[in-house]
């Protein structure tokens, strides 16, 4: 069961530590207090975990500082949407927001390189209107043998980047906690010129470890990537392990199944899945087309497969787009094969709006049939 309480509920009133009172007194109830920090207000909402079967709604609903009770299922019990349409599915970061009605762009470098190649793209960006990005300085790869990512040395250059372009959040892989804190200092170091989303690629998401300590800092947004070898039931609970920690602001990204069935892409495209998972969840939904497809190869009609597979989740409500650029392919050091040129930085942005405005269509349209009916 949730409790969500009025905003700004004080924690020092008499109705506050009279419900806390009462919550304490029940047997075989835990309860957890989860603070949802909005730019305008805060939101406090009440987890009774254990077994709250004998609780009634109306008795928790009397408290005057409670809103509204809502009785969840066993699954998902913070991320899941619980057929509650009213209970928050968006969160704002450095002055980005991030929801299952808004939809942001991530095109950048899968791998950082070198200065050159990062201010051409971050460039580029800013020439496009454009406030996030993507770029890998710790890359899980499958040969130890292969380039592993800058590292820790290049975020403070990366990050004085972004600032000077603009960039308000980069989306950037972690692959151990302790690059969270190695995060922190260079933001620290430079003054904090831009926001960083924490990524957990394919290969973490049931590193469980890796999960409860991004889910334990509250300062950076984590972007999950579904596993590519287990079910979406799995990759949701993995999300759920950052949220029961504390932190929320979890995005879901589907980025392919590993599969021979989807040759020949690199894996086999789910983007099929977005309207499960905002069903399922409170989660804007992130898709990955450059990973899931992982060419440039084109239909005849002479778009690319990743432009087609990125209309495809757009058009089905996607929220996010993180898309590999690169100004030189041929010299990029990871996935360079499925990198998109900086010429068609322009093109890949007016095609995604022509989706994204076909999605609000089909929404209105469903509206009016709704309202009709
Ligand atoms: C990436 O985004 O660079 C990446 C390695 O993706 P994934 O974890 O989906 O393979
Ligand atoms: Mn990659």
């Amino acid at each position: 069961m949730i409790l969500l309480l009025h905003p700004n509920t004080d924690k020092k009133s008499d109705d506050y530590q009279s419900l806390l009172n009462k919550l304490s007194q029940l047997s075989d109830v835990q309860t957890r207090v989860h603070d949802v920090e909005g730019t305008e207000q805060t939101l406090t909402e009440i987890y009774l975990l254990g077994n709250t079967s004998a609780l009634l709604l109306n008795e928790m609903q009397d408290y005057p500082c409670v809103e509204r009770v809502i009785r969840i299922s066993d699954e998902y019990r913070i991320l899941g949407r619980h057929d509650d349409e009213h209970r928050a599915s968006s969160f704002e970061y450095n002055g980005v927001k991030f929801g299952q009605d808004t939809l942001n762009v991530f095109a950048g470098l899968c791998a950082v390189d070198n200065p050159e190649h990062v201010e051409l793209m971050m460039k580029a960006l800013q020439a496009n209107d454009q406030v996030c990005t993507r770029m890998g300085a710790y890359k899980p790869r499958t040969n130890p043998y292969s380039f592993q990512g800058q590292g820790k040395d290049c975020l403070p250059w990366v990050f004085e980047l972004a600032g000077k372009y603009g960039i308000k959040v980069v989306a950037m892989e972690i692959t151990h906690e302790a690059h969270v804190d190695e995060i922190n200092d260079a933001l620290e170091k430079t003054g904090h010129p831009t926001g960083v989303m924490l990524q957990i690629g394919t290969r973490n998401t049931q590193n469980f470890e890796l999960l409860k300590s991004v889910g334990q800092q509250t300062t950076h947004p984590v972007l999950l990537k579904r596993g590519f070898g287990i079910t979406l039931e799995e990759s949701i609970n993995a999300a759920e392990y950052i949220a029961s920690e504390g932190n929320q602001n979890v995005i879901f990204a589907l980025r392919g199944m590993k599969t021979n069935m989807g040759d020949p892409h690199r894996n086999f495209v789910d983007f099929a899945h977005v309207p499960v998972v905002k069903r399922l969840t409170r989660m804007p939904v992130c898709i990955d087309p450059s990973h899931s497809v992982g060419t440039r190869e084109a239909a005849p009609d002479g778009l690319l497969d990743v432009m087609h597979v990125t209309a495809q989740g757009i058009i089905a409500g996607a929220n996010m787009v993180l898309v590999d650029f690169h100004p030189a392919p041929a010299k990029a050091l990871v996935d360079g094969p499925q990198a998109l040129l900086m010429e068609e930085l322009p093109l890949f942005l007016s095609d995604v709006k022509i989706a994204r405005d076909a999605y609000l269509k089909r929404c209105e349209l469903m509206n009016e049939f709704k309202n009709k009916s």
